[in-house]
């Protein structure tokens, strides 16, 4: 199978030296390999995406030098197929509405145990409270999750192959972690189609991806992907997730930072070399 990798931003603000770091890796990798270099747009989250942002983000990635098949995969065009791998767990009983807000997890969660982690790749951990729910009773007011324990009985030996300089090596996934310390995720967030987690592994499957390039922060969601990858009978590709860029500080850069927007330094005069060189890429 040849080398298919992507580069998946959200519109919700301007690319930073973060993304360049991550779409030009990408782009390098698949080039090395004589593989494909494809783009998605994660809009999923129609309340913050913008399409301004989604404009410059064409803009930067042409300028940097990156060129991608179109039409490019956008989220907010996918709703259907969300709804039908959600569908699928429906129908398999391994999902329930819950209508806990913040405030009613955090109370129930209670007061912290030792030895027992509260926060998880997917947030706070959540408690179980609707767990006895059933879909029937859904509401439109309700998030969709997957029930943990259920979704991880009788699992087979799964897990995965990590070529990023961190974690390089096989991960098998852990029915004990998964439970304890990932719990009972969502699938399904209110006015949204799916989660990320959902949508990024029906997208992965569908766009053909054999090869995930990412950040860092995003290794501890890999073992959700990959057991949503099993539950919804998807392949499960290879991962790659790079060291994050950082400031000065040496905080990693978020969205609102826009000092390190590509944008600004753009404006300031610089190349796509002298970015390539930022990020240790030159
Ligand atoms: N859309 C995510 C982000 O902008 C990336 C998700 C992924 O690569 O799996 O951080």
């Amino acid at each position: 199978m040849s080398f298919t990798t992507r580069f998946a931003p959200s519109p919700t603000g301007p690319l930073h030296l973060g993304h360049a770091y991550s779409a030009l890796l990408a782009n390098d990798m698949a080039r090395a390999t004589q593989g494909r270099y494809l783009l998605r747009i994660e809009d999923i989250d129609q309340s913050r995406a913008r399409p301004q942002w989604e404009a410059q983000i064409y803009d930067d990635l042409r300028w940097l030098g990156l060129r991608w098949p179109e039409p490019v995969m956008r989220q907010s065009d996918r709703m259907a197929r969300y709804g039908a791998a959600l569908d699928r767990l429906a129908a398999i009983g391994l999902s329930y509405p819950c209508r806990c807000r913040r405030g009613d997890i955090e109370a129930a969660a209670g007061a912290p145990q030792e030895g027992v982690p509260k926060f998880g790749p997917d947030g706070r951990i959540y408690p179980g409270t609707c767990r006895s729910r059933p879909m029937a009773d859904a509401g439109p007011g309700d998030v969709i999750r997957l029930n943990m324990e259920r979704a991880t009985h009788a699992l087979p030996a799964l897990g995965f192959t990590e070529t990023g300089p961190a974690h390089s090596g096989h991960h098998a996934l852990s029915r004990d972690h998964l439970c304890r310390a990932v719990g009972d995720i969502v699938l399904m967030r209110r006015q949204m189609g799916g989660s990320y987690h959902l949508s990024v592994v029906v997208d992965d499957a569908d766009q053909g991806i054999t090869h995930v390039v990412r950040g860092e922060d995003l290794f501890g969601a890999t073992q959700i992907h990959v057991l949503l990858q099993h539950l919804l009978g998807l392949p499960t590709p290879t991962y790659h997730h790079h060291r994050l860029i950082r400031d000065a500080a040496g905080k990693r850069l978020a969205k609102r930072d826009d000092a390190r927007a590509i944008s600004k330094y753009r404006s300031e005069g610089a190349t796509p070399e002298d970015i390539r060189r930022m990020v240790g890429l030159g």
